[in-house]
């Protein structure tokens, strides 16, 4: 047998060290007699060669051989007999790191590979430990790779071991019993800690532990533990494991060469589970809750007399083109349309809303707003950004079976991922990072969002920033959502949650659709199912069929077992197949059956048993795909709540409901984008009664890849993708062992293989890849020879056409005319909500001291998120500011260019507020930035996008940074 030494990346534990010794493998025989020769099949050649480390940095490997291993013996098992590795190599990444987006890609890509192996490292690990909590997978990841962040050791072995977990394409399959029989092994391992010794004399853990064996003579302790696990395998004990997992790895030497690497992959990782509980509490936060929207008379922050006293509210500039109803004002002698509220969006002639306890079908629009970042040379990431629409439009499809008993029902009417909305763009992949972590978007990088809010609060706007790790939670949700401020009625999600690339896809049950429907629920009024702690109910009295439970799933005693009940109703009962789980769940309503479990309560002098799978309470993904359901009193609450709280988007949303797809816009990406591969339509079956928001296929006419600014390493795509022998297809053009390949080909050197591909699941609709990552295929795209060209390293490619300028012929002033961000002004007629007058071009009805403005085209914003923007000074002759003179007429502005002084941590003086001094009978609406009133004689503001919230929406002196 042939070993190929690598250096390899960072590790340091004893494999390390006992890889540099030499042994015969024949010469040491197991105290139990059971082998003669160890690890036949432990994969020496080209992963380094040592038993259990499998890795090595990829720049240290250039002379290996591949690293594939044919599983063969006598004994293999014929169904498993296909079940061939190949491996890729692991390469570090360094996450907070301006990388480029080929990097960044191949680190996703790498993640998704692993993310399928946490489905059952997670329960393996806890098996191990002996502890009750069962870490999420997801928490297991963010834990994992940031942990590991500077020294990818770990990660590397965890990154062999599951792709050796996915040898066969059927992962998805046989989860069930991949992950019982591992930890069936590791309970035994655990169990037999004391018994597992070395002829050293080192025992138990103590030999498993030992940092490192000073003497060749003596057998490793990964022999001695192969050997014990083997000759469990061989006994009773562990038969049910061998029959579970012999189908899929061929043979004992294969199984117990995968446990041994597995126990020195997640051996630390075991004493670290409740540092991973504190993870997993962050994952998913509590649900923050907005000030009230009226606030009492106040004083005035930083202003000495305490008798003068004020009221404050935000007072938002609202434009936009004439014909938008976003900007029509509701007539004063409005109907009622709904019980106390107002409608803050007229509604069209003739149509009146439902009352909620008719449980109307309700259609919401969501606007995604797509955080980007600059690559510092034209480009813009994350990689893949352009293909955002149908990210959305997926993650929403999903999420709508699971809404339907709801009524409820979800469209995208817009997701902003271009350059021309400079608000999007953060300076570098680090500043981009660090607007979600540590913290929320709202609090790092929120200035955002009340300018650039669209169709509030009509529509829920959905902020989509950041990755996990560092960000160590999935999305962010107010509940309710607030009516009067985007601040506080906006929605956030990581870019992690929302790319195909992260969890947007069947490969992570999809965790992206669980994150989407659990945020709207909290938008709609909903609460956790569990309190903190105690057997109180923290969704009463609004939702009284929940029963009680004193906390998460993942938090009780019985989270392994649950965990086991989701994997094998997803596999017995859905026969893993996800167009199954889909249908199911848009049919199921009330607590399902088999989630009424009574061995899970966590509050048992309480009526009912926990729900493992209740859409808001914190459980597990798989649980959500197999068992998820929301209950009758959620539904009836999530309605009334809405429609007393928001009724403007309870009423158009059954407009929307009745009048569906053809009248609304459809989605926009405002960039060219690639047309989705035609996304796998939602399963068969049902179309929902609401008019689906209908994303026909995107109308976008080339199916060629990607005009995107990322650069792409390999032009040689012909929009011609073989398929694979489960059904996914190739990706066009792939790197194995630093070699690039098109489609599906034979490798050179490994012909027996046949043709074989990478394959592409870059839809989310394909999981089934072997090792995580390839599968055979039948070449469809005419003939191929096989090219084994090293792969280029990646090249810029030209930076993105320039964003739309006016050009002559244009009136450098009027519709059309250029802006001082370099943004165009709307051609159209434009006006501001609860004014009639239109305008063209620039003007300023306002009275704005910096002179006239304009309402920007559609598709672009300014960096604040404005819709609209200064005109050129030029433009300005006609209309001198004005205040002239040397008179002071108040209120005037203090024009504040760099920012303000004087204000709570973070606080920016709001761009549009109404204040009214009690006593004076004074007010003044339409106030922006700090601003100086004759009741006082001082500058200040009212506050907004404070570190803390209590700061917000309240007066406060202020002057000018210099
Ligand atoms: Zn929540």
């Amino acid at each position: 047998m042939s070993t190929v030494k690598n250096p390899a990346y960072g590790r340091k534990d004893e494999e390390a060290v006992d890889e540099g010794h030499t042994y015969d493998q024949g010469s040491w025989r197991a105290p139990w007699g059971l082998l003669t020769v160890i690890g036949v099949l432990v994969l020496l050649a080209g992963f380094g060669g040592g038993f259990g480390a499998g890795w090595g940095a990829r720049s240290a490997n250039q002379n290996d051989e591949p690293c594939t291993i044919q599983v063969s013996g006598t004994d293999a098992n014929p169904a498993a007999a296909d079940n061939v590795d190949i491996l890729r190599q692991f390469t570090p990444f360094k996450i907070s790191s301006n990388a480029s987006n080929s990097a960044v890609q191949s680190y996703y890509d790498q993640n998704a590979i692993l993310n399928p192996a946490f489905h059952t490292l997670s329960v393996v690990i806890t098996a191990l430990s002996g502890k009750n909590a069962t870490i999420d997978p997801n928490v297991l990841r963010i834990y994992v790779l940031g942990k590991y962040d500077g020294d990818q050791d770990v990660v590397s072995r965890l990154f062999n071991v599951a792709q050796r977990l996915q040898v066969s394409p059927d992962f998805f399959q046989n989860i069930l019993e991949i992950t019982t029989g591992m930890v069936d092994i590791f309970n035994y391992i655990r169990d037999n800690m004391s018994k597992i010794g070395t002829t050293s004399g080192a025992s138990g853990r103590r030999a498993l532990l030992q940092s490192s064996s000073s003497s060749s003579n003596q057998p490793l302790p990964s022999q001695v533990l192969s050997a014990f696990i083997k000759s469990g395998l061989q006994s009773p004990t562990l038969q049910g494991a061998l029959g579970d997992l012999t189908p899929i790895f061929s043979d004992i030497d294969t199984i117990a060469a995968l446990a041994v690497d597995t126990y020195y992959a997640i051996k630390d990782l075991a004493q670290q589970v409740d540092s991973m509980a504190v993870v997993m509490n962050n994952y998913h936060p509590e649900s923050p809750t907005a000030p009230p929207s009226v606030t009492a008379p106040l004083t005035i922050g930083g202003f000495a007399n305490t008798s003068v006293q004020v009221t404050v509210s935000y007072d938002y500039l609202v434009v936009g083109e004439a014909t938008d109803d976003a900007v029509a004002t509701v007539p004063s002698t409005g109907r009622r349309l709904l019980q106390d509220s107002q409608i803050l969006i007229p509604l069209p002639a003739g149509f009146t809303p439902k009352k909620p306890a008719d449980l109307p079908n309700v259609l919401i629009p969501l606007v995604f707003h797509v955080m980007l970042y600059s690559n510092g040379d034209g480009t813009y990431g994350p990689p893949n950004y352009a293909n955002s629409l149908t990210m959305a439009q997926r993650m929403v499809a999903i999420a709508n079976f699971r809404l339907q008993p709801a009524k409820i029902q979800l469209f995208v009417q817009e997701v902003r991922a271009s350059p021309n909305f400079q608000y999007l763009i953060k300076p570098s992949r680090d500043a981009w990072i660090n607007c979600a972590s540590p913290g929320f978007f709202y609090d790092l990088c929120g200035e955002v969002i009340q300018p650039s809010a669209v169709d509030f609060p009509r529509a829920i706007n959905i902020y989509v920033v950041g990755e996990q790790p560092p960000t160590d939670w999935v999305g962010y949700a107010f509940a309710p959502g607030a009516t009067d401020d985007p601040f506080y009625g906006h929605m956030g999600l990581t870019w992690t949650t929302f790319s195909t690339d992260g969890v947007n896809n069947r490969a992570n049950f999809e965790s992206g659709a669980s994150a989407l429907v659990h945020e709207t629920m909290h938008h709609l009024g909903m609460m956790h199912t569990f309190s903190d702690g105690t057997c109180s109910d923290d969704d009463a009295p609004s939702v009284s069929d929940t029963p009680t439970t004193n906390g998460p799933v993942w938090s009780q005693s019985w989270a392994q077992k649950a965990y086991i009940a989701c994997m094998n109703a997803w596999s017995k009962s859905l026969s893993a197949n996800w167009d199954t789980a889909n249908r199911q769940a848009s049919l199921r309503v009330g607590i399902p059956a088999n989630d009424a479990n009574s061995a899970f309560d966590s509050c048992p002098s309480s009526a009912g048993s926990d729900e493992t799978a209740n859409y808001i309470t914190y459980t597990y993904d798989i649980c959500l795909l197999a068992l998820g359901h929301l209950t009758t009193g959620q539904v009836i609450a999530m309605h009334q709540i809405t429609a007393d709280n928001n009724p403007t988007l309870y009423a158009w949303g059954q407009y929307y409901a009745l009048n569906p797809p053809a009248g609304y816009t459809p989605p926009v990406v405002a960039t060219p984008s690639p047309s989705p591969p035609p996304p796998s339509p939602p399963p068969p079956s049902p179309p929902p009664p609401v008019a689906k928001p209908s994303p026909s296929p995107s109308p976008s006419p080339s199916p060629s890849p990607s005009p995107s600014p990322s650069p792409s390493p390999a032009p040689s795509n012909t929009g011609c993708q073989s398929s694979t022998n489960k059904g996914c297809k190739c990706v066009n053009s792939w790197t194995y062992l630093n070699n690039q390949y098109s489609d599906c080909v034979t490798v050179p050197g490994e012909e027996k293989k046949g043709n074989w591909c990478q394959v592409d699941r870059s839809n989310g609709n394909c999981a089934n890849a072997r090792n995580g990552w390839w599968d055979y295929c039948t070449p469809s795209c005419g003939t191929k020879t096989a090219t084994a060209t090293p792969s280029p390293s990646p090249s810029p490619s030209p930076s993105p056409s320039p964003s739309p300028t006016s050009t002559g012929g244009t009136p450098r002033c009027g519709a059309g005319a250029p802006t001082k961000s370099g943004l165009t002004c709307t051609s159209a007629a434009w006006k501001l909500k609860s004014s009639t007058t239109t305008y063209t071009g620039c003007a300023n009805p306002t009275n704005d001291a910096k002179g006239n403005w304009c309402v920007l085209a559609k598709g672009q914003a300014t960096a604040s998120g404005a819709a609209w923007d200064y005109c050129l000074d030029n433009c300005n002759a006609a209309s001198p500011a004005p205040t002239t003179g040397g008179a002071v007429t108040y209120p005037y502005n203090k024009q504040c260019n760099r920012g303000f002084t004087g204000l709570p941590n973070g606080c920016t003086c709001a761009d549009g507020y109404t204040i009214s001094f009690q006593g004076y009978g004074t007010s003044y609406s339409g106030q922006r930035g700090c601003t100086v009133f004759s009741e006082t004689g001082t500058g200040m503001c009212v506050t907004s996008n404070c570190k803390t919230a209590s700061n917000n929406k309240k007066a406060f002196t202020c002057d000018c940074a210099v």
